[in-house]
């Protein structure tokens, strides 16, 4: 049956379904491998481990629902490289990501036809996007890149690692990890052993992935208008259907999505401890003002936008390090462990490009890179 991400959630609901639930199942005595996190990231390590190694037992420990942090939640921009640019040996990452796609079975309506950079700073000719939000906003580069549909990416990544012989168990927040002989992962009702773990939880339980001050959470905001004419998309330039962030301030990103309607971001709140994004509910003073100064920048961008209708407002975690790169590391409490996330927020290619790696060095069949590594506390 077709679900919301998170039906009544304090950080609101994007507008596509997730329509994938794993079966329910018990929570296995002991496996090869453990994953916390149901995101992008743990989905894609979890099908890509069965699909390498179908003699090892897998079991992905979700503390609410598949996609219930930023991958349901996310704009679906899809970009080459990291937050911090190319890095070594990290590869082609689009055309991984597509081929990853490929092989697991994922239709999630990916198109790669690029990406505008827009700005204030130049005075560029014919660009489709003439934009008014301090200064002219237009098109100043573009790059590779473009669009897909989080939900469908999801459910798509969760079905793969089901049919692949993974157990993927929702509602199963791990509280702690008891380290003696490979882990044990403690969830409400019971426990779990495993040989190895990856925490794949990104900008939530930062105590248990060891991030805690190492990296920084925030809530993204994103709000989606409703469908909008042809005729309304060509005067703001939007018919091509690229994606667009801007490469000055103030920020701004958005894209349109198959029935004409566009999801706008602008906007990261802090937790009001700066580390439980959890914390952080959009109805509240600080979020509901940026908010509704998204909308009315938007509806000052362009005549044709005068009158636009936003449809839903939600938020998701993101996680950034100081130096953008995302942590890709062995956990502080074990060699047999790997930590991976922290993207920004450019994680919807590269999640499951650094996915299928972390996998890969699970299996012992490669190596972490150098630029991903924390130290031991
Ligand atoms: C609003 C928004 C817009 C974005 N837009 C873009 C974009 O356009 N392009 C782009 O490239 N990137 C974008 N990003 C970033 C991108 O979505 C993320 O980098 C990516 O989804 C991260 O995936 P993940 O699997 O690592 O983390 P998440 O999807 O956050 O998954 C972590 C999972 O771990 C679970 N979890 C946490 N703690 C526990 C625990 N103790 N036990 C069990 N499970 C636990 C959570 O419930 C969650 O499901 C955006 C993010 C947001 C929030």
């Amino acid at each position: 049956m077709p679900r919301s991400a998170t039906p009544r959630d304090p950080w609101g609901t994007p507008p596509w379904p997730i329509d994938f639930q794993p079966p329910k199942q018990p929570l296995p005595p002991s496996v090869d491998f453990a994953i916390i996190g149901g995101g992008f990231t743990g989905l894609a390590a979890a099908a890509w481990l069965r699909s390498l190694a179908p003699e090892k037992s897998v079991a992905v420990l979700e503390a609410t629902r598949i996609g219930a942090g930023a991958s349901g939640r996310t704009g679906g921009m899809v970009l080459a490289e990291s937050a911090a640019g190319d890095l070594p040996g990290l590869g082609d990452v689009l055309h991984s990501f597509a081929e990853i796609l490929k092989q697991l079975g994922v239709n999630c309506d990916l198109t790669l036809s690029g990406a505008w950079e827009i700005g204030r700073r130049d005075k560029v000719e014919n660009s489709p996007i003439e934009w008014k939000d301090s200064g002219t906003l237009r098109v100043v580069n573009e790059v590779p890149g473009g669009t897909l549909d989080p939900g469908r990416l999801v459910a798509g990544l969760a079905r793969a690692a089901h049919q692949r012989g993974a157990v993927v168990i929702e509602n199963a927040p791990v509280e702690r990890v008891e380290w003696s002989r490979g882990a044990e992962l403690h969830v409400p009702n019971g426990f779990l052993r495993a040989e190895k773990v990856l925490f794949a939880t990104n900008g939530l339980s930062l105590g248990l992935s060891g991030l805690e001050g190492r990296a920084e959470p925030r809530l993204t905001l994103a709000a989606a208008t409703e469908p909008l004419r042809e005729d309304q998309l060509q005067a703001i330039g939007l018919s091509h259907g690229k994606p667009f962030y801007t490469v000055d301030f103030p920020y701004l990103w958005g894209r349109t999505r198959s029935d004409n309607s566009i999801v706008w971001g602008a906007g990261l709140v802090a937790a009001p401890d700066s580390q439980h994004v959890e914390q952080i509910d959009i109805s509240s003073n600080e979020p509901a003002r940026m908010f509704a100064s998204l909308e009315q920048r938007v509806r000052n961008l362009h005549p044709a936008l005068a009158d636009v209708h936003f449809t839903h407002r939600w938020g998701g975690p993101i996680l950034f390090r100081e130096n953008w790169k995302p942590v890709f590391s062995q956990h502080p409490a074990s060699a047999n462990s790997i930590v991976l996330g922290a993207y920004a927020g450019h994680g919807v290619a590269l999640s499951a490009h650094l996915g299928v790696w972390a996998a890969e060095a699970l299996l012992g069949r490669r190596e972490l890179p150098d630029w991903g590594h924390i130290e031991p506390s």
